[in-house]
C-alpha cells in the first residue's frame, strides 16, 4: 500500500515511517518541518515538503503519489503552548486537519488513520480509562483533537472515509535511528535525561496529589509499540476488513494505545537513576495546571481490534532506549 504519513519528520512519524518501511508499504512523507527534523525521514521515503492543510496542494499530492492511505501525525502537541495560543491550535490542528480531510475526498483517498491522544478525556472519572469514557478535554490542544476526531466520524459517515483514531498516552523511548528531540522540550522522560546531562535540574510538578507516592501517575508506552499499532490500525482500514466497521466508513473507531501500567513521576525518576546510575537532579515544585492525577489506559479494545498489545513494557527499558538515542546522537538532528 502507497501510505502517506503528515508529520513523517517528527517524533511518533519517523519511528512508525520505518515500521512501515520495513513492513513493505511504500511511504510519502508530508512535513513542512516546522517542528520536525528532515534528517528524520529515512531515505526509502518520498519526502514532500507541503503544509497538510493546504487542501489544492494535497490532492496533487494524493493524485500524483496513487495514495491508498494517510496517517495523520502532524499536529501541534504541546499542552502549554496550546493554552498560551490556542488559536494557533485550532488553525493548525483543526482548520488544517479539515484541509487534509477535503482533499482526501477531492482525490478519492478514503482510508485514514489519526493520531489522537489521550488528552481528548481530560479528568476521568474511570481509570484505566475506556474509549467511551466521555471526551471533556481540559485544554486547547485536547480540544482541538477531540474536533478533528468528531469532523472525521462525520466525514466518514458521508463520504465513506474509513478511519481508525489511536489515542496516544505518554509515548516514550527511541528506535535506533529516530527519538524525541523537541525544542522547546516539555516531556517528563527527555527533560530527564537533559538534566543527566548536565542541563537544568527537574522540576517535579507536585508531590502532592492522592497517588501512592504524591506524584501523578501516567502510563508509558514504547514508541516502537505505538508504530505497530499504525501499521495494523492501517493494514485494517482495507474496505473489505470488518473490524474497522461497515465497509462505507460510517461507524469509526477510536482505540486507546498504552500499557495499562502506570507509572509515577518519582518512579520514572528512580527508573532512570537505575538505567544510568547516576542521581537525577531535582526538586519539587507547585502542580502544574491542568495536570490530571493518574492517566492509564484501557487498551483492551486496541487488543480484540488490532489484535496488538504493548510488547516493551519495561519502565527501564522504555527510559534506557531513550537515553541510549540520546548517547549515539548527542546533538539530537543537528548536523
Ligand atoms: N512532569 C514533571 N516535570 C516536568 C515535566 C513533566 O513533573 O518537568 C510530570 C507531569 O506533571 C506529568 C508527567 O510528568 O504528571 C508527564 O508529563 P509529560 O509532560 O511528559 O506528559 P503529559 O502527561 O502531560 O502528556
Amino acid at each position: 500500500m502507497r501510505i502517506l504519513v503528515t508529520g513523517g519528520a517528527g517524533y511518533v512519524g519517523s519511528v512508525t515511517v520505518e515500521r512501515l518501511l520495513a513492513a513493505g508499504h511504500g511511504v510519502i512523507v508530508v512535513d513542512d518541518l516546522s517542528t520536525g527534523h528532515r534528517a528524520a525521514v529515512p531515505p526509502e521515503a518520498t519526502y514532500v515538503d507541503l503544509r497538510y492543510g493546504d487542501v489544492h496542494a494535497m490532492t496533487r499530492a494524493f493524485v500524483e503519489e496513487r495514495v491508498d492511505a494517510v496517517l495523520h501525525c502532524g499536529a501541534k502537541s504541546i499542552v502549554p503552548e496550546s493554552v498560551a495560543d490556542p488559536a494557533l491550535y485550532y488553525h493548525e490542528n483543526v482548520i488544517g486537519g479539515i484541509g487534509l480531510l477535503d482533499a482526501m475526498v477531492a482525490a478519492g483517498v478514503r482510508r485514514l488513520v489519526l493520531s489522537s491522544t489521550a488528552a481528548v478525556y481530560g479528568l476521568p472519572d474511570i481509570v484505566p480509562i475506556p474509549e467511551d469514557a466521555p471526551l471533556r478535554p481540559i485544554n486547547p490542544y485536547g480540544a482541538t483533537k477531540a474536533s478533528l476526531e468528531s469532523a472525521i466520524r462525520w466525514y466518514g459517515v458521508a463520504y465513506g472515509i474509513r478511519s481508525v483514531r489511536l489515542r496516544y498516552f505518554n509515548v516514550a523511548g527511541a528506535s535506533d535511528r529516530n527519538g524525541e528531540m523537541h525544542d522547546p522540550e516539555s516531556h517528563l522522560i527527555p527533560l530527564v535525561l537533559a538534566a543527566l546531562e548536565g542541563g537544568r535540574p527537574v522540576t517535579i510538578f507536585g508531590d502532592d496529589y492522592p497517588t501512592p507516592d504524591g506524584t501523578c501517575i501516567r502510563d508509558y508506552i514504547h514508541v516502537l509499540d505505538l508504530a505497530d499499532a499504525h501499521l495494523a490500525a492501517l493494514e485494517a482500514t482495507a474496505p473489505e476488513d470488518a473490524r474497522t466497521g461497515p465497509p462505507d466508513g460510517s461507524e469509526p473507531v477510536a482505540l486507546n494505545l498504552g500499557t495499562s501500567d502506570g507509572y509515577s513521576v518519582r518512579a520514572v525518576l528512580a527508573a532512570a537513576e537505575r538505567v544510568t546510575g547516576t542521581p537525577v537532579p531535582h526538586r519539587v515544585g507547585p502542580r502544574r495546571a491542568g495536570d490530571p492525577p493518574v492517566l492509564v489506559a484501557d487498551a483492551r479494545l486496541a487488543g480484540a481490534v488490532l489484535g496488538w498489545r504493548a510488547m516493551r513494557t519495561d519502565l527501564d527499558a522504555i527510559v534506557g532506549s531513550a537515553w541510549e538515542w540520546r548517547r549515539r546522537h548527542p546533538d539530537g538532528y543537528r548536523v
